[in-house]
């Protein structure tokens, strides 16, 4: 039979206007940076200029702190707790009616493909602002105590995985409990969260509730260890998270860390294998790879990983890999060429340490960055593949023989972030979930978010929770009859 051929069904560009630069967001205006640099952000896929932005300095930073700090003292500190609610809905509205123009700006800049940014990153990140809007007025009653207040000036710092998700998840809860902020958006992806601060032009939040500069490592240091900061909330890689943790012991305030992963998917022989082969396919290829959550270790019971293996790969090759703008694809271009040469690194690695490659066969774009959705077999606890967070593509399969072997290996980590759990049985689903130190637990699913869903992890995956109660919580001074 001849194979599908999928028609091009490409999404239109022209539906967001992109500018040539951008200045920093503060106090509610657009201003120049005091730094006078500007660095490019580029499309992944093709590797074009999108725009250029700047480059927040010391004083950049300085200035969107007292911003913020200002707009605490005078206007966010004397709103009602439903006055807030009402913008977090309009925020949560106006972010649904122009879902499609960031959708279009996420996938540029970022590589995803639209099918993703379209379906999961515009609309959850809605669900947040309407989450979080909800709760505003209700925090008395959340059990933090008779008085619970806002730590103050928020200092936030995203990754490029999820840009603009990565922000609501941020700036929804600090702006429900009555923080203002001041959010560094990732150096390769700073564009959806500049539209955003056009978004908080629109739904009129006051000036300088929230702030929001660009920039790079520098700048987010800056951030970090500016001194009239009251809470830091930080999701990246475990080296940065490390820093910060060091930086804010010294001056005694809050952090959240949302840092690496390197996420158990255990599949056991009494799973229904295709329901598992697509879940381990979502688990690892979703977003590239680039997700701290992935499935990114396949735990296979022996008996069943010949068989389940032939099918993984016949799924694989039927993963569409291109243009993120095509409505088709699955799998878009790596975010840069820095992470691409770090996938590759580690890949090789593998190879050389006497694991087995094999990728789907695709045909990769000339240009942009790229890596073809590949697997390991033969792999085992000490190679590297089997221990460091890759952040793409890349799935290590191990197996295992008895489900206690299957906990050790799982729990065999650093991190602690995710795991996946494939079985018919809800009482092995339990006992095993008991067993698994990881933060987030799937079963028979994987990759499900939800607002009200608390989401961490345990050793170097980070500190604290996000979402739901618990994420408010880290937002919030906790006073008496806490529970
Ligand atoms: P990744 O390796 O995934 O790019 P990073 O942890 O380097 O993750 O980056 C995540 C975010 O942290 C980015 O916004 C980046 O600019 C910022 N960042 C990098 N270095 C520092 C630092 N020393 N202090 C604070 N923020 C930083």
């Amino acid at each position: 039979m001849n194979k599908f051929e999928y028609a091009p069904a490409p999404e239109s560009r022209s539906v967001v206007k992109i500018q040539k630069d951008y200045d920093l967001f503060i106090g509610g205006k657009f201003v120049s940076a005091n730094s006078n640099k500007r660095f490019t952000t580029i499309n992944p896929a093709t590797e074009e200029i999108l725009s250029k932005v700047s480059l927040a300095n010391g004083k950049d930073v300085d200035r969107a702190v007292k911003a913020a700090r200002t707009a605490l003292n005078k206007t966010w500190a004397k709103t009602k707790p439903k006055e807030r609610a009402k913008y977090l809905y309009r925020i949560a509205r106006i972010l649904q009616e122009r879902a499609r123009e960031f959708a279009v700006l996420e996938s540029l800049d970022n590589g995803k493909p639209i099918r993703e940014s379209r379906d999961v990153d515009i609309p959850l990140a809605a669900a947040h602002f309407f989450y979080h809007a909800g709760w505003a007025d209700k925090l008395e009653y959340a059990g933090f105590g008779d008085r619970p207040r806002p730590h103050g000036v928020v200092g936030q710092i995203i990754p490029w995985n999820f840009p603009l998700l990565m922000l609501s998840w941020k700036i929804a809860p600090a702006l429900a409990t009555g923080n203002t902020v001041v959010l560094k958006p990732a150096e390769t992806t700073p564009l959806t969260a500049l539209l955003f601060a056009e978004v908080c032009q629109q739904a009129e939040l006051p000036d300088g509730v929230v702030n929001i500069i660009t920039g790079d490592g520098s700048t987010g240091a800056a951030l970090v260890n500016h001194k009239d900061i009251d809470k830091v909330a930080f999701t990246g890689s475990t080296e940065v998270g490390k820093l910060i943790a060091c930086s804010i012991a010294e001056r005694g305030i809050p952090a959240t860390l949302e840092l690496g992963g390197k996420g158990a998917n255990i599949v056991f022989d009494d799973a229904p294998i295709d329901e598992a082969v697509e879940g381990i396919v979502n688990g690892i290829f979703f977003n590239q790879g680039h997700v701290c959550c992935a499935g990114s270790r396949l735990l296979l019971q022996e008996n069943i990983a010949d068989e389940f293996l032939i099918r993984l790969k016949d799924r694989m090759t039927k993963i569409r890999v291109g243009d993120p703008l095509d409505k088709n694809t699955d799998l878009g271009a790596i975010n840069s060429s820095a992470q691409l040469a770090k996938i590759k690194e580690i890949s090789d690695s593998g190879d050389k340490e006497g694991a087995t490659l094999w990728s789907a066969p695709c045909s990769l774009p000339a240009k942009g960055f790229w890596y073809p959705p590949t697997i390991f077999t033969g792999v085992t606890q000490a190679h590297r593949i089997a221990r460091e967070e890759i952040f793409g593509p890349v799935l290590s399969i191990l197996t295992f023989r008895t489900p206690r072997e299957a906990i050790e290996k799982a729990n065999n980590t650093p991190y602690g972030l995710s795991a996946g759990i494939w079985t018919e049985k809800g009482s092995k689903i339990l006992w095993a979930a008991q067993q698994l130190k990881a933060g987030v637990i799937w079963a028979n699913t994987f990759n499900k978010f939800d607002p009200a869903s608390p989401f961490g992890g345990y050793k170097e995956s980070g500190w604290g929770r996000e979402g739901g109660r618990h994420g408010l919580g880290a937002y919030l001074k906790i006073g008496k009859g806490a529970k």
